[in-house]
């Protein structure tokens, strides 16, 4: 789910679909493209993402980002993207395909599983969020669409398990979309507030240290219920982190998180 203001939502490749729209689709092994379409990819990570695959593959979130990401700053943009880096080989496949298919399947990132829909979030010009849109488009090769099976955009969340995927994105499409301003100064991202931000979006392990090892919660007041569950979740800790970044670099407080005294 990536965030898009309302004159690109109008440019946007696919077909738009509404609430009730549906769209044919079915994909099994049997297809004549099976795995076809994990290569050659510019498969964006949001930060649930890396939790739940780092997670699945047994290892720190420091060990996640230097061994599967490439961090790259879009024109434009004043916060980094976190793209997976695809096998060293002349297809350049995902480092999880397997010819089984996807060794990570249960814990496949948002954008393969709502694939082959694509969701936005639209910002209204005061930077909130607006309206959720949902676009089908599948590459040609891809024959899953000759199937008659029928989904609407809900129908094909259910069925993928995407709903947490979808309200985790969504809180970080809120949180990445202030982005399209400069908080750093001339620092850059490469500031200390930066890599702080970098690291309570990116990498639970750390922030988890942080949080407890420091005088963070000295510092900031968390729901005692949040901060509990935060201690063995990276879920509960990343919605601490979202809401961090919106207090420490804009100013913007949340019930998560409120600064004491
Ligand atoms: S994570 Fe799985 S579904 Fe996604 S591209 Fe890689 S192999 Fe394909
Ligand atoms: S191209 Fe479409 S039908 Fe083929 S494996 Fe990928 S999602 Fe399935």
């Amino acid at each position: 789910m990536k965030p898009i203001d309302s004159a690109e939502r109008d440019r946007l490749p696919g077909r738009r679909l509404g609430p009730d729209d549906t769209f044919r689709f079915r994909c099994h092994p049997g297809v004549s493209c099976f795995n076809r379409c994990c290569r050659n990819l510019n498969l964006f990570l949001y930060p649930y993402d890396v939790v739940r695959l780092k997670n699945c593959l047994g290892i720190s979130s420091e060990e996640f980002l230097d061994r599967h990401v490439d961090v790259v700053l879009r024109d434009g943009s004043f916060f980094p993207d976190v793209l997976l880096q695809m096998a060293d080989n002349a297809e350049k496949t995902c480092p999880f395909l397997t010819p089984e298919g996807c060794a990570v399947y249960p814990d496949r990132p948002d954008t393969c599983r709502t694939f082959p829909v694509e969701q936005g979030v639209v910002f209204g010009d005061d930077g909130r969020p607006r309206e959720i849109v949902h676009f089908f488009r599948p590459p040609d090769f891809c024959r899953g669409q000759d199937s008659t099976r029928q989904w609407t955009p809900r129908t094909w969340e259910r069925d993928q398990q995407a709903a947490v995927y979808h309200r985790m994105t969504a809180r970080w499409a809120e949180v990445r979309g202030l982005f399209y301003r400069d908080p750093w100064g001339p620092g850059g991202m490469e500031s200390p507030k930066g890599k702080m931000a970098f690291m309570a979006t990116y990498n639970m392990d750390r922030f988890r240290d942080f949080v407890f090892h420091s005088s963070f919660l000295k510092r900031y007041r968390v729901p005692s219920r949040l901060a509990r569950k935060a201690r063995s979740s990276d879920a509960e800790l990343l919605k601490i982190g979202f809401a961090w970044v919106k207090l420490y670099i804009w100013g913007i407080r949340s019930k998560e998180i409120m600064p004491r005294g």
